[in-house]
C-alpha cells in the first residue's frame, strides 16, 4: 500500500479557529454527477428597477421611501430579528430549559445606488467607500451599550436565499457574542496563551512558506483556500499586520483591502463566468472595553457552488449527523482560483 497522500487518501482536517473537523475525500472527485441541476442566476442589466426596495427613491415594504442616496446607503432591516427595545429577562428550568432575551440591531448597507453591479463589478474606490462605511457602523454600533458584537455579511445569489440582486449586506449587532465568533475568539486567547503568538500570524507564515493554498497576495492582506476549508471554493482573507477590528485599519490598508476584495470577487466570478453567490463575513473582536489583542481581523468567504454555476453542495446526510466532508482538496481549488484572470468576464469580452 502506497504511503499515506493528502491528494489521495480519505482524511480528516482540523479547523484550529472553530476547533472543528472535516472529512476530505480526495478520490472521489471524478465521481461522476446525477444531482439536481440549479438555473444559472441571470445577468442584471437595468441600472434602477421600479420594483427594487433598495433602489434609490424607491418605497420600501413599511411605506418608508429611500432617498435619492449616490453612494452607500445605510438603514434599520424592515424585518429586522434583533430589536433594540427587548425587556431583559431570563427562563431557566433543572438547566434544561434555558432562555434569555436578546436586544441588538440589524442595518442593511447598500453598497451602491446602481441596482445592477456587485462588488466584482465595481471599482476599487467604490468598494473603499462601501468599507468606510463598514467602519463607522462597527464604531457606532460598537459603542452602544448593550452591544458586544458586531457581524458585517453579505449574503449573495438566489442560491443563498438572496433574492434581490441590488448590491447589499448586512450588519447585526448582539448583545452577546455570537457562538461561531465565541468559538474563533477562544481558540485565538487559547493559542495565544499556550505559544505566546498570534494563531492566524502563525497560520498565515505558514502558508506564506508553503504556497500550495495562495490564492491572492497583497501587500497588506492574504487570501487561502483554508487547510481546512468545508465548502469547495472557500477562502480566507485575512489581514497581514495584527489588527482586530476594520477601524484599526490605516488608509493605505482600506485602500488595499479594497483592491484584494474586488480581485477575489472578480476571480470568484470569472471561475465558471457567472455571478458567483456566496456569504461571506468579517470577524472582528468583540466591541466594548476589552482589548482582545490576540485576536486578527478576517473575512470568510462561503460559497455554496460545487462544480458549476449551476450545481451547488449540499450539506445532508454524514454532514448534518456527523462531520462536514468535501471530495476536491483545498490544494487543487487554491491552484485552479490562483490562475483565474484578474479582469472580469464581462469588461474582457
Ligand atoms: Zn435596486
Ligand atoms: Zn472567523
Amino acid at each position: 500500500m502506497s504511503p499515506f497522500d493528502l491528494n489521495v487518501h480519505p482524511h480528516r482536517r482540523f479547523n484550529p479557529l472553530t476547533q472543528e473537523w472535516v472529512l476530505v475525500s480526495p478520490h472521489r472527485a471524478q465521481r461522476p454527477w446525477q444531482g439536481q441541476v440549479e438555473l444559472a442566476p441571470p445577468e442584471v442589466s437595468r441600472v434602477y428597477d421600479p420594483n427594487c426596495y433598495l433602489c434609490p427613491g424607491n418605497a420600501r415594504v413599511g411605506g418608508t421611501k429611500n432617498p435619492e442616496y449616490k453612494g452607500t446607503f445605510v438603514f434599520d432591516n424592515d424585518f429586522a430579528a434583533l430589536l433594540p427595545d427587548t425587556p431583559s429577562g431570563e427562563l431557566r428550568e433543572k438547566e434544561l430549559l434555558l432562555a434569555r432575551s436578546e436586544t441588538g440591531r440589524c442595518r442593511v448597507v447598500c453598497f451602491s445606488p446602481r441596482h445592477d453591479v456587485t462588488l466584482a463589478r465595481m471599482e476599487a474606490v467604490e468598494i473603499r467607500a462601501v468599507i468606510d462605511t463598514w467602519c463607522d457602523e462597527y464604531s457606532k454600533l460598537g459603542s452602544m451599550p448593550n452591544v458586544r458584537s458586531v457581524q458585517i455579511f453579505e449574503n449573495r445569489g438566489a442560491m443563498m436565499g438572496c433574492s434581490n440582486p441590488h448590491p447589499h449586506g448586512q450588519i447585526w449587532a448582539n448583545e452577546s457574542v455570537p457562538d461561531e465568533l465565541a468559538r474563533e475568539v477562544t481558540a485565538q486567547q487559547d493559542h495565544f496563551q499556550r505559544h505566546k503568538s498570534n494563531l492566524l500570524e502563525d497560520y498565515l507564515a505558514l502558508e506564506m512558506e508553503k504556497k500550495e493554498r495562495l490564492v491572492c497576495v497583497t501587500e497588506h492582506f492574504v487570501v487561502v483556500v483554508p487547510f481546512w476549508a468545508v465548502w469547495p471554493f472557500e477562502t480566507l482573507l485575512i489581514s497581514r499586520r495584527r489588527v482586530s477590528s476594520l477601524v484599526e485599519l490605516r488608509e493605505a490598508e482600506r485602500d488595499g483591502l479594497a483592491k484584494i476584495l474586488r480581485q477575489l470577487m472578480i476571480r470568484y466570478d470569472n471561475l465558471f463566468k457567472a455571478p458567483f453567490p456566496y456569504t461571506m463575513g468579517f470577524h472582528q473582536r468583540p466591541t466594548g472595553e476589552a482589548p482582545f489583542p490576540e485576536f486578527q481581523l478576517h473575512a470568510h468567504f462561503y460559497p455554496p457552488l460545487l462544480r458549476s454555476a449551476t450545481i451547488r453542495k449540499f450539506m445532508v446526510g454524514y454532514e448534518m449527523l456527523a462531520m462536514p466532508q468535501r471530495d476536491i482538496s483545498p490544494e487543487l481549488v487554491a491552484a485552479q482560483l490562483r490562475d483565474l484572470p484578474d479582469i472580469h468576464y464581462l469588461r474582457a469580452k
